[in-house]
């Protein structure tokens, strides 16, 4: 199909909005971002670089509230919801209760299934066709447990994303996962292996793809924040960024976790939280996994780089709280400690938060804002950005150009919370 080329003004330079643009770029489309801060330097740099479609699983499923309730009140939980009157925290955390159910948890699986799966094939295409330098690695993922119970446990959740969603672990009893992975310290319990993740390093995946863009004319403005849109009717003309107007036939708002603060501009209501995370960025440790892992009993997840090695995350719902606080950093540090020979290796190069764009089903918004009929919102991508940002630029770039999407885009739309 001839595609007609349109000017399109992308709200948001993270990896959502570097990958519409990217995408919009390859239909013929010519673009402009605009940040209020720097491109690629929010949730979209210091994040675990996983590339994982093994995480189908919505957060919300049977159980999760009373775990969740149960793991904050241990005095260092990685998961902490700072205490205070603010009614669009309460109305996420009630829809997020309302969701804890196996038919939920279920149909968001459904939902996100073929977009993780597309992502996936989409990032090995770009990184291969444009020679993208992210260091790139498809080692797999591994989730490593000390507890035989916990490790058991999993099997009723391996056996669920078999059955449902053809996505078999394998089972690594004991001594097996020190075989698989030595750099684990022996006398851990077992682990889950998923061959078919991939993983990358994420501040050098926004450097080259800012290049590549750069270099077939798009045009990035910094330190230009969206300040509203021009113009009336069905269609907007122009937005007001950074005091001056910027004219475009489309407009995509890919805010990541201040989309919430646009509702008012985009006519819908976005219930996203920012969900703060940490990592600590250092250079490889002389006994360096060669499989990134989680320890899902302490929530710490292990990337190894080519270049550099990554301890990452935590959740804490704090609202838009910027402040580092170091003793989240130290969680990390002894959260992989009981698993790894060698689980931290000074210098610190990097100690890094970021505000996940959380929805409370998990799922992302790529949709057509209700506003008008040429602003589109991608957004709310969870703890899942990096690894939906090629699908969702192809998706948007796809409704942009009146293609129908390769995957079924429903489940995504904005009307669901309104
Ligand atoms: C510790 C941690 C580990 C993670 N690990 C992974 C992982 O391994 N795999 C994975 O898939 N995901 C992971 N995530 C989640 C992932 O990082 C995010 O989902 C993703 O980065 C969100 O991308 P984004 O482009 O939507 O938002 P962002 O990267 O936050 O970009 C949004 C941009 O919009 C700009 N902006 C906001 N408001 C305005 C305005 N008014 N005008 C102009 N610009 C504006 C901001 O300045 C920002 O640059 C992790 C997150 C954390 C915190």
């Amino acid at each position: 199909m001839n595609v007609k080329s349109k000017q399109v003004l992308i709200i948001g330079g993270g990896i959502v909005g570097a990958c519409c643009a990217y995408y919009l770029q390859r239909a013929g489309h010519r673009v402009t971002i605009v940040d209020r801060q720097s491109f690629g330097a929010a949730c979209s740099q210091g994040n675990c670089g996983y590339i994982c479609p093994s995480h189908v699983l919505p957060l919300a499923e049977p159980g999760a509230v009373g775990r969740t309730l149960k793991a904050m009140l241990k005095p260092r939980s990685p998961f902490t919801i700072k205490p205070r009157f603010d009614l669009a925290l309460w109305r996420w955390l009630w829809g997020f209760a309302r969701r804890c159910n196996r038919q939920d948890m279920l149909a968001g699986g459904h939902a996100l299934h073929p977009i993780l799966e597309s992502s996936l094939s989409l990032y090995r295409q770009m990184v291969a066709d444009e020679h993208i330098d992210c260091e790139w690695e498809e080692q797999g993922l591994l989730f490593a447990y000390r507890s035989a119970e916990e490790f058991e446990a999993y099997s009723a959740t391996n056996d669920l994303l078999a059955n449902e969603f053809h996505l078999p672990a394998e089972k690594l009893v004991g001594p097996e996962l020190t075989d698989r992975e030595p750099a684990l310290r022996p006398g851990l319990a077992g682990g889950w292996f998923y061959a078919d993740d991939a993983h990358l390093r994420p501040d050098r995946l926004m450097s080259a793809l800012r290049r590549l863009l750069e270099s077939r004319g798009a045009v990035i403005r910094e330190q230009c924040a969206f300040e509203g849109f021009v113009g009336e009717g069905d269609s907007r003309r122009a937005a007001r960024c950074g005091g001056t107007e910027i004219a475009a036939d489309e407009f995509v708002v890919a805010t990541g976790a201040w989309s919430a603060q646009l509702e008012s501009h985009l006519r819908c209501r976005l219930p996203i939280q920012p969900g703060k995370g940490y990592s600590l960025t250092m250079p490889r440790p002389a006994v360096c996994p060669r499989i990134p892992m989680i320890f899902p009993e302490t929530r710490v997840a292990v990337t190894p780089f080519e270049s550099g090695y990554r301890l990452g995350s935590t959740m804490e719902f704090s609202g838009y709280d910027s402040t580092l606080n170091r003793s989240r950093l130290q969680l990390l540090r002894d959260g992989a400690a009981p698993y790894l020979r060698e689980p931290s290796c000074d210098p610190v190069e990097g100690e890094w938060w970021g505000w996940r764009p959380m929805t409370y089903d998990s799922l992302p918004i790529i949709d057509r804002a209700p506003i008008a009929r040429n602003v589109w919102v991608a957004a709310g991508h969870s703890m899942l950005g990096l690894t939906l940002g090629a699908v969702t630029g192809r998706l948007v770039t796809e409704l942009i150009s009146g293609q129908p999407p390769h995957v079924p885009v429903a489940p995504f739309r904005v009307a669901r919370f309104q």
